[in-house]
This record gives structure tokens, sequence and C-alpha cells, in this order.
């Protein structure tokens, strides 16, 4: 067999980052082994019903204020302009239906509220707390003033314990509250739902930028491989294909499947994508057909889905007569066969239970967890990029 120098386990942001820059920067052979059938990890993307580019596990939008990070990923591809904007969709109480913004910001209390009332709530709202300042949910929520909290109850009945109950099965109270924090109440106009300063979709795709990122002279990819059909973990010792390996293991799948449920399994919350096709003849011959206003809207009152997306949107791909959308289905993960742990379910008893799993790996000092899965954690995909660079630093 060839001899590597580093491995890698799994070909998301985590592994195919690492595996980039211990080949180029450190010279390193570097064998990368993922057991999907592609690289890319969650963000793999690509043609689907006719011809029309989704994103296969979520939508996936970049965003980053890490300098460090956008120029190493932009050696990989271009870059497309996209400011993601949200939207709510709920019932107006008419019998119709209407949207505003999430982060819900000043013109979401116009709308709600009506253009005057809104107004003065979002000048007391700027009175307390400053313009342009971010304010958590259950932050708003502590306010004492009767009118800023019954504003809470509003923002929280419309926008956030529905959706949380239908994405977490709990309410924002029992979650970690660094998940609501993600989507603070915005007192600005300012409609995006990220402000940071570099925004975009890879040009061509995520895909791309992978094969881009993993092709390289010192790499070896193999999809299809499950890493664990050929690592051994016993004490101390991590072994190969029955082979002592003794450079660094960087590993980004589940902890707790590592060291074989040993303490339990971990929860997560998986989710079902339901992929839907609209257009076609019959809408023909005019404008380009979207099928909603926006890339994303949430629906945070009613649905048994959480939100759509309509990835033309996304990607500025043009097709004329046809749309692609996908809905979103959270539930327990429950470790079937084919499902997807997506979501770490972050409290102090999992936290617990992953550190037991983390001593363990602790124990063999060749081995690095990295990642999403392995580290039991809610990393967007710039803050696991940094995180590799950070650790390849460490190893160069
Ligand atoms: P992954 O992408 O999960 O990669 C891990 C890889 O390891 C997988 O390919 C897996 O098959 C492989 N693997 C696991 N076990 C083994 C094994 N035993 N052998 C071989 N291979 C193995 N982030 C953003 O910044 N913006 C967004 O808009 C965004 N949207 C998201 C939407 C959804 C629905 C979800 C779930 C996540 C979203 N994220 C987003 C987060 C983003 O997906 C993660 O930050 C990123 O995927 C983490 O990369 P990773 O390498 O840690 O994990
Ligand atoms: N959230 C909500 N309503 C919304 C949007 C978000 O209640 O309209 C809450 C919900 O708990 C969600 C969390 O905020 O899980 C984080 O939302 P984000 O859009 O960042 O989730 P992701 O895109 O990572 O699934």
């Amino acid at each position: 067999m060839e001899h590597y120098d580093v491995l890698v386990v799994g070909a998301g942001f985590a592994g195919a980052v690492t595996a980039r820059r211990l080949a180029e920067d450190g010279g390193k052979k570097v064998l990368v082994l993922e057991r999907r059938e592609h690289v890319g990890g969650n963000a793999y993307d690509g043609p689907g019903e006719g011809g029309i580019v989704i994103h296969f596990y979520g939508p996936h939008i970049f965003h980053t204020n890490e300098k460090r990070v956008y120029d190493y990923l932009s050696r990989f591809t271009k870059w497309r302009d996209y400011q993601h904007r949200v939207v709510a969709n709920i019932p107006d109480g008419k019998g119709g239906r209407l949207q505003y913004p999430v982060p819900f910001n000043l013109t979401s209390l116009e709308t709600a509220f009506g253009a005057g009332e809104g107004k003065r709530l979002g000048d007391k709202l700027i009175a307390e707390y400053g313009a342009e300042r971010k304010v958590t949910i259950l932050e708003l929520r502590q306010n004492p003033d009767p009118e800023i909290s019954a504003l809470a109850d509003y923002v929280y009945e419309h926008v956030f314990v529905h959706y949380t109950m239908k994405q977490w099965g709990q309410t924002p109270e029992e979650i970690d509250p660094n998940t609501t924090a993600r989507v603070p109440v915005f007192l600005s106009r300012d409609d995006r739902y990220f402000q940071d300063a570099y925004q975009g979709m890879p040009l061509e795709g995520y895909t791309p930028l992978f094969e881009r990122m993993l092709d390289h002279p010192n790499i070896t990819v193999e999809t299809g491989c499950d890493a664990l059909k050929r690592l051994e973990l016993g004490s101390g010792v991590v072994k190969l294909d029955g082979e002592v390996f003794d450079g660094p293991v960087i590993y980004s799948g589940q902890a707790d499947e590592l060291f074989a449920f040993r303490f339990g399994p971990l929860p997560y919350r998986t989710l079902d994508f339901k992929f839907e096709i609209y257009g076609g003849d019959a809408v023909g011959g005019g404008e380009e057909y979207f099928y909603q206003t926006h890339g994303t809207v949430n629906y945070t009152v009613d649905e048994a889905f959480t939100r759509i997306t309509e990835f033309k949107h996304l990607t500025g791909q043009k097709v004329k007569s046809e749309t692609a959308i996908m809905k979103e289905f959270s539930r327990a993960y429950t470790g079937a066969e084919g499902e997807i742990p997506y979501y770490a379910i972050i409290n102090p008893e999992n936290n617990a239970l992953y550190g037991k799993y983390a001593a363990l790996a602790g124990a063999y000092p060749n081995l690095y967890l990295l990642g999403r899965l392995a580290e039991y954690k809610y990393y967007n995909m710039d803050a696991i990029a940094l995180r590799a660079l950070e650790l390849a630093d460490s190893l160069l």
C-alpha cells in the first residue's frame, strides 16, 4: 500500500481544507476517506431534476467576517454576489397571509402593526437599545416595560416559538440560547439575513470548489469508503488497514460512532427534504418563473415544514419556465440507515456525554476531532474552515 503521512476522514469543509493545507504547505501525502459517493459534505450541490442546481443537504449560503477564510476559499472559486434575504410568511388573521423580513426588523414592525404604530414602537425600541442594535428574543422578553414586553410576546409567538418547536421539538427557552441568538431582533432597515463583510455563493457551485481544493498531487481521495471499516482504535494507537498509522488522523465524522457508541448515542436532529419542481409549459414564454419572492421563506406559525428555499434565487441560474424548491421537515435523529445527523442538540447533558467521547479521543496523541459532527458544535461553513486552517497551522 502507498505510504501516507496524514489521514483525513470526511471530505466536507473540515476535511478538505485541512487536507489541502497539509498537502500543499506541508508537502504531506494525504489520504482522504469519504463515506458518501461525493465530496463536499453537506455543502454538496449540483444539477437535480430538469438540470436545476440544488443543494442536496439543505440551502448553504456563504458568509464570513474572516478575511483569511474568504481569501483561502477564493483560491478555489469565484463568487456570485448574493445577499440572502428571508421573510416570515404567516396568516394575517383575515384569511390571507403576510410576509415580513426575518430577522424581525423595523420594516417587519411596520408591516405587522401598521406604518404609524410600527414606527412609534421602533422609535421606542431604539431609544431603549440603540439604533442598529441586535437584541435576542430572550433578552427582549426580559424587558419590564409593558409595551416592549407585549411586542416581545408578539415576535416570540409569530417568529420564534412555532418555528423552534418544529425545528427542535423544544421551546426557545429549552434550547441553547446561542441558537435563537443567531436570528435576533434587529433595530435596523437592513433586511439581509447576515451582515457579514463577505457574502456570496461559489460562482459555479460548492462541488467544483471542493473538487479544486482536493485536486492536488499529494492528495488521494477515496469516496464511497467508510473509514470506520478500515480504522482500528486500540490502546492509544490508531491502525489503518491493520497497520499502525502514526501520522495525524483528522476525523470529521461522529464522535460517538468512532467509539462504537460506548456511552450511548449523542442526540441529533435530522431533516427530511422535499424537492419540488414548479412551472413548466404552462408558464413558458413570459418572464422568468419564480415560485416565491425570496431565496428562503420561513413558515414561522403554521405548516409542518420550517422553510422553503428556491435555489434559483441563490445560484442565479437562468432557467426560464421552471424552478426547484425544497421544503425542510425536522425530526429526531434515530440512527436508522440512511438518516443524516444534521444538528447537534447542544445542552449541558449532551455536552457532558460528548465530553466523554472527546476524552477517549484524547488518549490518541495523533487523533484530531474536527467538524460539526466530530466536535458536536453548530459551526457555519466559515467557522469550520477557520478551525481547519488553524489546526493545519498547528500541525505544520
Ligand atoms: P460535513 O459537511 O458534515 O462533512 C463531514 C463528512 O464526513 C461527510 O461528508 C460525511 O459523509 C463524512 N464522514 C462521516 N463519517 C465518515 C466515515 N466513517 N468515513 C468516511 N467519511 C465519513 N453553514 C453556513 O455557513 N451557511 C449556511 O447557509 C448553512 N446552511 C446549512 C443548512 C443546513 C440544513 C445544515 C444542516 C447546515 C448548514 N450549514 C451552513 C452548516 C454547514 O453545513 C457546516 O458548517 C459544514 O457542513 C461543516 O463541515 P464539516 O466538514 O464539519 O461536516
Ligand atoms: N428561528 C426561529 N424563527 C425563524 C428563524 C430562526 O425561531 O424564522 C430560530 C430557530 O430556533 C432556529 C434558530 O433560530 O433553529 C437559528 O436559525 P438559523 O436560520 O440560523 O438556522 P439554520 O439555518 O442553521 O438552520
